[in-house]
């Protein structure tokens, strides 16, 4: 108990130091990323050959290899910008100009933002920042009702816990990129926006073989800039839908309730009926938490909620083939948006082998924190 109160100690002292940032994103996570912080190294070392950048830090420009990435890209056509401070949005926001469409603050979406699915009544599943040593327990309740998600990875998580990320890719899930060190897009240079998208790529790819097509900014921080950019590098934007997020990041930090988070998710069952289109909710498996909240409160929920069909966003958008190399381990099954789909919650408790899974055989939720989320909390203040 000691080392839980020393940990939520620290992640509230690093988020109450970072106030002003989180009021300034209401729509995305809070701030309680290292940025440049004491780790960081201040001074450029080149990347050795087959390792990466320092974790949760923004990878060095000047690196040989990032060089090679800057040649796909041409940065004379990316609009030009100021980079934002830590993404935080300007007073008042009017004062920016239209054409710079940042999501967070202009609430703007460009066109080829994806932010819904877009059959009605289709949730887009995702989980964002991780893998962490609680995604298995995530894995482990959606490989048993037959689910799949997208994964929004980090970088520096996918080289901390490959066979974690491996086990998602084979167990056919969406992976998809969440940059390298996970600070706000805005906030970056275009080389150190190039930089984070490109480590991150590689290091997916060195532990799944392939390369995904699909990335979230995270906080949702997007302005044309760094669309343009991600652009470039062949990368398909996703967000998720204004308004759909669960909070479930504000448990570790003591601004939400697990009860707050499933009443919250609750609401937009209501709204179902109403929309034109399905949603995309944002949810994560970084902290032990907020994989409690997905097991304990929302997906059974959601499993119960017949007129609910849950697919990664792939799967929504009815994209077979969401690598550059294709479809890898992923597969389109059934129509988008059909209930019958063999993506849809727990009516084919099969997995993709014909395995059956018993449900009751899983692992129970740990409803404490046991010793590895506390040394994830103790060395991480990322969400
Ligand atoms: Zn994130």
């Amino acid at each position: 108990m000691v080392k839980i109160s020393f940990t939520v100690a620290a992640a509230i002292l690093s988020l109450s130091s970072s106030l002003s940032l989180v009021s300034a994103h209401s729509h995305g996570h809070t701030h309680l990323d290292k940025r440049a912080g004491p780790t960081c190294p201040q001074q450029y070392t080149p990347v050795e050959k087959g390792k990466y950048p320092t974790i949760d830090c923004v990878p060095f420009t000047q690196d040989p290899q990032v060089q090679e990435w800057l040649k796909l890209v041409d940065l004379s056509k990316a609009p030009v910008f100021p980079p934002s401070n830590e993404g935080v949005c300007p007073n008042p926001t009017s004062s920016l100009p239209k054409e710079q469409c940042w999501w967070t603050c202009q609430k703007c979406e460009a066109s080829d933002d994806i932010t819904t699915c877009p059959t009605p009544g289709t949730w887009g599943l995702t989980y964002d920042d991780g893998p962490s040593p609680d995604s298995p327990r995530l894995y482990d309740n959606l490989l048993a009702h037959n689910q799949k998600a997208t994964l929004f990875i980090v970088g520096s998580r996918a080289i901390s816990y490959p066979a974690t990320l491996k086990r998602a890719y084979d167990e056919g899930h969406h992976i998809a990129i969440h940059t390298w060190s996970h600070h706000s897009m805005t906030s970056l240079t275009n080389e150190q926006i190039v930089a984070e998208l490109k480590w991150t790529e590689k290091a997916i790819f060195d532990v799944i073989g392939v390369t995904p097509l699909y990335w979230r900014p995270p906080f949702g921080d997007i302005d044309a800039r760094v669309r343009n950019i991600a652009t470039q590098l062949g990368l398909k934007t996703s967000i998720w839908t204004q308004g759909f997020d669960t909070n479930d990041w504000n448990i570790p930090g003591g601004t939400a309730t697990p009860q707050s988070v499933v009443d919250t998710f609750k609401t937009w069952l209501t709204k179902i009926p109403s929309l034109s289109t399905g949603f995309i909710v944002l949810q994560h498996d970084l902290f032990a938490q907020e994989v409690d909240v997905a097991l304990n409160g929302v997906l059974p929920v959601a499993y119960e909620t017949k007129s609910l069909v849950m697919q990664p966003i792939a799967q929504c958008l009815n994209d077979g083939k969401p690598y550059r190399e294709g479809a890898g381990t992923f597969k389109l099954s059934g129509s988008s948006g059909n209930e019958t789909s063999a993506n849809n919650r727990n009516s084919h408790p099969n997995n993709a082998n014909g395995l059956i899974i018993n449900p009751a055989a899983l692992p129970k939720t740990q409803a404490v924190l046991v010793a590895g989320s506390v040394i994830l909390l103790s060395s991480l203040f990322t969400i």
